[in-house]
């Protein structure tokens, strides 16, 4: 981000523009690829290879140059031309695949389509923007998060590419980490969330932290509970209890705990050496715990390693929207809990997403972006996701389906 500001404040440098996956929101970014519109590309590329961070040019041309940031992340800089500013920013975003389907569907009609525009019989007829290069071929833009060639090439011919929740959707957090026993935190916290626009904030604390850190009872916990301003700027409180799932699938959720929560989010934080199968039984059994509301990391996957889910997920959405619970994407960028591809299962089986930052500090909320980038490339519209809910809505949920689960589900 800093580099684009560098890049933007040189003399004669049009637009700038993080393309490549990074622009598709992928969870892993080998490399950054940076597109500009500049008069001068010589320039352009001096100013691009003077930028503080570069600490190597690895190749440097008249309109390209690679370079290594201190960090270790590469990053390619491209100079085009105004007039192919959109082709070369459809070509640079990729997905590879997706840009393959749509070449080919420009071969169709007659067309030849590459970074440089998109030419009939050596002519440009569009890619100033890409908006011009999907029209060439007869498609709406199709959002770069679902560039991947799944679907959304087919989705966009018949005028159904889902309307994806955006950041204006979004009406709070449900798992910001907070201690439930300090209503000042509570306090900043919700200014923080009052100057995002949202409507409400989910303060969470570990059941086990909680327990150990108020001494005194049940009693005294209901009344430091009590202490938390029920809203704070505008802000309305929920004071949400993480708690642990036992390897055999209990929630660790002492009574006083569960009685003065408005929600309770379970997840397993231990025992992680057990098979797929006990791991699947044990998520399926907590799943049944009438409490619990949200599901945090069903698949403990980690990102940066690749490890394979060791549960099975359909499994668990399926017994998640029999059990009215909903399942959270994290936006621990090592984690990314649920991935884009279980968004998908729990869309069709009307299991809601909650997307959360997990702050564990006010500036921390902006991290939501991240979670909501793997809910659009999830496909997910506001309508999947729990915390899109206006505060009646959320409100209701958090009771409602409690009820009706307590009447058919005994303890
Ligand atoms: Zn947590």
């Amino acid at each position: 981000r800093a580099l684009e500001a560098h890049l933007r404040a040189a003399p004669g440098v049009e637009r700038v523009t993080l393309a490549g996956s990074f622009r598709r929101g992928r969870e892993t970014v080998g490399d950054l690829d940076v597109l500009a519109t500049a008069r001068d590309g010589r320039a352009c590329v001096e100013r691009f290879c003077a930028f503080p961070d570069v600490a190597r040019v690895a190749a440097r041309g008249p309109t390209k140059a690679t370079v290594a940031l201190r960090s270790g992340l590469q990053v390619d800089l491209r100079v085009v031309a105004p007039e192919a500013y959109g082709s070369a920013l459809q070509y640079f975003t990729g997905s590879k695949a997706h840009s393959i389907a749509l070449r080919r569907m420009a071969q169709k009609r007659g067309l030849k389509l590459n970074e440089y525009g998109v030419f009939r019989d050596g002519r440009r007829i569009a890619g100033d923007s890409e908006e011009s290069v999907y029209a060439a071929v007869g498609l709406p833009l199709v959002p770069p998060e679902l560039r991947e060639n799944r679907g959304e090439i087919e989705a966009a011919q018949a005028g159904r590419l889902p309307p994806l929740v955006c950041a204006s959707d979004i009406r709070g957090d449900l798992h910001v980490h907070c201690h439930l026993d300090d209503p000042d935190l509570a306090r900043t916290f919700c200014k923080a969330a009052a100057a995002r626009g949202w409507a409400y904030l989910g303060l969470v604390d570990q059941a086990s932290r909680l327990e150990s850190a108020i001494a005194g009872g049940p009693s005294a916990t209901a009344d430091a509970l009590a202490r938390l301003p029920p809203e704070h700027a505008g802000v309305r409180v929920l004071r949400i209890i993480e708690c642990d799932i036992a390897p055999d699938g209990a929630l660790v959720l002492p009574d006083p705990l569960k009685a003065a929560a408005d929600a309770v989010i379970g997840a397993i934080h231990s025992g992680f050496a057990l098979t797929r199968d006990e791991q699947t039984r044990r998520t399926l059994r907590a799943l049944q715990h009438p409490a619990l509301r949200i599901l945090a990391q069903p698949s403990r996957r980690l990102v940066a390693r690749g490890e394979p889910y060791d549960v099975d997920m359909a499994q668990v959405i399926h017994s998640a929207a029999a059990a009215g619970v909903a399942v959270e994407i994290t936006a621990d960028p090592a984690r990314l809990d649920i991935g884009d591809l279980d968004c998908g299962l729990a869309r069709e089986a009307g299991v809601p997403v909650s997307l959360s930052s997990e702050a564990t500090s006010p500036e921390g909320l902006a991290d939501l972006d991240f979670a909501l980038l793997q809910a659009r490339r999830g496909w997910l519209e506001a309508s999947h996701v729990l915390n899109a809910r206006s505060w009646p809505d959320l409100d209701e949920w958090l009771r409602g389906a409690d009820r009706g689960r307590a009447a058919s589900a005994p303890e």
